[in-house]
């Protein structure tokens, strides 16, 4: 159960998902490609324009790594265990490609920023490295490789944000899509690698954004969630045609903008930090129905003297007088986190301060992590990982049971409400079930009941009964589309 938590990252179900080709095949391909993603939302979106790249360049895609002549796997640094899983998976391609020369090992992402070229060192069979910003390159690297050299780019950007590209849905749900709206972070957070591996903070050009959801909308989608690693500090200026001065767009203007495609499109973001949510943020969350009432505003510790060591430039006050704020705008907001346990120099009572801010916060939910030294941030060049992996293991235990305590009070405080639900499909347990989402993030599963609702829907649940990570209801009224 520990190792199932210490490595959670942002969508545990989706770890090392494959890509799904959507339409049927022609058999008109220069060749096939497999490709696997680990790690954050981002990845997953990233893989979403991999997968365009080589489609628009005579590609095609093959879920089946068996029939694959190009395996892609698109990788994640941010904790040593997330690189050994990416190195374990390499072994088993290792099998495959001793029994077909021909066949082409590319690695993406973070762990082939970090690890350039030493990676084809390190790693034999491996034929392509490609960093986050250099996906435009990699039908030429691919030829490359194909002509039996290796094949690096690594080089990051300050401008690229693949703007131009329509990602190729992986998700099948057809119901919810991530839209990359800004790439890269400025924050230096000193635990963190996302800096080095990601390169410089840009924003992509909004009416990009915009057609992408108007897009998706228009093929049936009905949530998207705004993607960056630090959403709000979105901020982008465009070119006007009458020569006057631009006006800059901030994360707010964007999500009302949006908001505005239609009633029908829920709004999601994803990750806020606790220095740049705004105010004005807020109020556009409240005057539209359809942004949903969900804030993850990851705090990592609740002790300020650690926030200082971690670089997160607020204080455990500062952070604490988010959350009323919050709560004082939208009441009815779901709150969640990013905890880490054991960061340098951390003490029994700076352990007893995350305990009791999370206490004070009440998160629906957390992502909660023991610290995983990464070589070259800022915190293994100042500090010493000096807590034992021990004492690690148990404060993080902690965490999670706490945890577990606050989400089970916080399902049990919504018993006997009713709320608006997007059906996102079948449930995992049952077809007699739907299993769908509250505005607040929270999954609810009900019956089906006969009614003609289909996934895409919208509907009225009420609850009936929970357990810790789930709500469990019943259909009041159903709302159509
Ligand atoms: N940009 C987001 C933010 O600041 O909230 C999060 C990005 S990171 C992909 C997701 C989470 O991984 C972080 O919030 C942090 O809790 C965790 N994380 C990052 N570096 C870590 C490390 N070295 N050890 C343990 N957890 C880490
Ligand atoms: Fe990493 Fe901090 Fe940037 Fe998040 S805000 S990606 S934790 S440096």
């Amino acid at each position: 159960m520990l190792d199932l938590v210490t490595d959670k990252v942002h969508d545990e179900n989706r770890q090392g998902e494959a890509f799904a080709p959507f339409v049927a095949d022609p058999n008109g391909y220069r060749k096939r490609f497999y490709i696997e993603s680990y790690g954050c939302q981002m990845n997953f979106a990233d893989s979403e324009v991999v997968a365009s790249i080589l489609n628009n360049e005579g590609f095609g895609a093959t879920r089946n790594v068996e029939e694959a002549d190009l395996i892609f796997i698109n990788t994640c640094s941010i904790r040593e265990k997330a690189e050994q899983t990416v190195r374990k998976r390499l072994t088993e391609f290792r099998k495959l490609k001793t029994r077909r020369k021909d066949l082409l090992v590319g690695v993406l992402g973070c762990m082939a920023e970090r690890l350039k070229a030493k990676f084809l060192e390190e790693e034999r069979l491996v034929d392509i490295v490609v960093g986050p910003d250099a996906y435009r390159s990699l039908p030429t690297l691919v030829d490359e490789a194909s002509g039996g050299q290796k094949a690096v780019n690594v080089l990051l950007s300050r401008e690229e944000t693949y703007a131009d590209i329509s990602p190729v849905r992986i998700d099948s749900n057809g119901v919810s899509a991530f839209v990359s709206i800004m790439r890269g972070c400025n924050n230096m957070c000193s635990f963190c690698v996302v800096p080095f591996t990601r390169g410089r903070e840009r924003s992509r050009d909004a009416e990009s954004i915009l057609k992408e959801c108007r897009e998706l909308y228009n093929t049936g989608f009905r949530e998207v969630t705004l993607l960056g690693q630090n959403v709000d500090s979105y901020y982008y200026i465009g070119n006007t045609n009458n020569g006057e001065h631009p006006k800059p767009i901030t994360f707010a203007d964007l999500l009302d903008s949006v908001a505005r495609i239609s009633a029908d499109l829920r709004v999601r973001f994803s990750t806020s930090h606790p220095k740049d949510i705004t105010d004005e943020v807020l109020h556009t969350m409240a005057a539209h129905e359809n942004i949903c009432k969900y804030i993850h505003l990851p705090m990592q510790s609740g002790s300020s003297r650690v926030l200082q060591l971690m670089n997160r430039t607020y204080t455990r006050e500062w952070y604490l007088a988010k959350v009323d704020r919050i709560r004082q705008v939208l009441p009815d907001c779901g709150l969640s986190s990013d905890v880490i346990a054991g960061f340098c120099t951390e003490e029994e009572h700076d352990h007893e301060e995350t305990i009791s801010a999370m206490e004070y916060a009440k998160y629906d939910f957390s992502y909660m992590f023991y610290y995983s030294e990464r070589p070259g941030t800022l915190a293994q060049r100042r500090y010493k990982d000096d807590v034992p992996e021990n004492v690690k293991k148990r404060r993080l235990k902690e965490i999670v049971e706490l945890q577990n305590r606050l989400s089970f009070e916080s399902n049990q405080r919504d018993l006997g409400k009713t709320f608006k639900v997007l059906i996102e499909g079948d449930s995992k347990k049952s077809t007699a079930d739907w299993m769908g989402r509250n505005s607040q993030n929270k999954v609810i599963v009900f019956p089906k009941q006969g009614t003609e609702l289909k996934k895409g829907d919208y509907v009225n649940v009420t609850v009936t009964d929970c357990t810790q990570a789930t709500l469990l209801g019943a259909i009041n009224q159903p709302l159509g589309n």
